[in-house]
């Protein structure tokens, strides 16, 4: 009984150690030292472990103290493992490789119809997956494991996605353990909103966070919360779809059956449609976009009142989970930093609760990359972790 314990608490300082040194690094080993709470002996044993394995490495030196003294820097050696992500929206598939410090070292960005089956996707990600691993010469032993970030709804605990309005040839498709068990390795599947919104919230440097991420997206709108570094899902796995939330009683007709839902009201259709119906003409969304920049009072009134729908989800969303951040993000949010802007001053000028006028709404930092980084986020947080907690055995 005894040596287990042992085993467990020297287990746990490993993974203590090696994660403060991915957050912080590159750190001396006095700094890492007080982060940690351990003896100075008890660090010193496990980096000079670490070091020996290579999973650390020392870089050059920097001032460590007051008195000018130089230390020697510990940081992760990038090399030391790698992780997957698959990005799958409806028009495209992204499979990124990245290395051991988060940086995405390549990645392969292909179109894609919304007709493709679940056999295709699986032969084209296997076929990306080979191609990066050859071409970075990528061992197995460090390849942990591939996060994927997929239309939902998903079943967050099996992978199994259920039935993706968009992707019609998709249905009840087990994506997880299909993929492991053509590669091989550990895979996780994700909601492509909530991988999105660890992402955000990794990217943050706090994890402590509450974050609300929301994907708008040329057909649909979706939504997804991250707290303290942990997707949360709700009772039935489905918290934080904004894209259903009643903004036009009578609307549009939605995918879901309801009218007036957000996705409804602001999708490309409504508003080529109300372009349409304004006297605009047929014109493209990147046209009605570039239009209403230049102030052409039918698209721009198009554009407004979009704004106006997403100005009532995220109030709602302020009123009802009160999140430390609001991040949008997706090919509508990127094609429109006007549609943003308006919708952002309107809730800034709101004045209940108190903290309207300094809640942090903001575009994604990852731009059209996002899918991808919340994809490796999820390999990040669970498959990774899981390799680094063995490191002390
Ligand atoms: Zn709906």
């Amino acid at each position: 009984m005894q040596k287990i314990n042992g085993q467990d608490m020297k287990r746990h300082n490993v993974h203590l150690v090696i994660n403060t040194i991915i957050q912080y690094g590159p750190i001396s080993r006095t700094e890492l030292r007080d982060k940690v709470g351990l003896t100075a002996a008890t660090v010193i044993n496990i980096t000079n472990d670490l070091l020996e394995k290579n999973i650390i490495v020392q870089e050059g030196l920097a001032t460590a103290s007051s008195k000018g003294r130089k230390a020697l820097m510990l940081n992760v050696n990038p090399t030391a493992f790698y992780i997957l992500g698959v990005s799958i929206t409806t028009r495209r598939l992204i499979v990124g490789l990245a290395d051991f410090r988060g940086e995405v070292v390549d990645s392969i960005d292909v179109s894609i119809q919304n007709t493709i089956t679940p056999e295709e996707t699986l032969d084209s990600i296997q076929q990306k997956v080979q191609t990066l691993i050859e071409k970075h010469r990528v061992p197995r032993e460090k390849l942990v494991g591939i996060g994927v970030a997929a239309p939902g709804p998903i079943d967050a605990h099996t992978g199994l996605i259920t039935v993706p309005p968009d992707l019609p040839n998709w249905r009840n498709v087990p994506l997880q353990k299909l993929l492991e068990e053509r590669l091989m390795i550990p895979v996780r599947v994700a909601n492509e909103t909530n991988a999105a919104a660890l992402a955000e919230c990794y990217a943050g440097g706090d994890e402590r966070e509450f974050v609300f991420f929301i994907s708008l997206f040329r057909l649909g709108v979706g939504g997804g919360l991250v707290l303290n570094g942990e997707p949360l899902l709700g009772f039935h796995g489905s918290a934080g779809e904004v894209g259903h939330l009643l903004v036009q009683p009578g609307g549009r007709l939605c995918g879901c059956g309801s009218r007036g839902c957000l996705e409804a009201m602001i999708s490309e259709d409504a508003l080529l449609e109300a372009a349409a119906a304004g006297g605009a003409g047929e014109i493209s969304l990147e046209e009605l976009f570039a239009r209403s920049k230049n102030m052409d009072p039918v698209c721009y009134a198009v554009v407004k009142q979009a704004a106006d729908y997403l100005t009532m989800a995220i109030c709602d969303v302020v009123h009802m989970v009160s999140p430390s951040r609001i991040v949008l993000g997706g090919p509508l949010a990127e094609m429109s930093p006007q549609l943003l802007e308006l919708a952002f001053r309107q809730v800034h000028s709101r004045s209940y609760p108190h903290d309207y006028s300094n809640i942090r709404l903001q575009l994604s930092t990852f731009g059209d990359q996002v899918f991808l980084r919340g994809a490796l986020s999820i390999a990040a947080g669970e498959l990774l972790q899981q390799r680094l907690e063995t490191l002390g055995s």
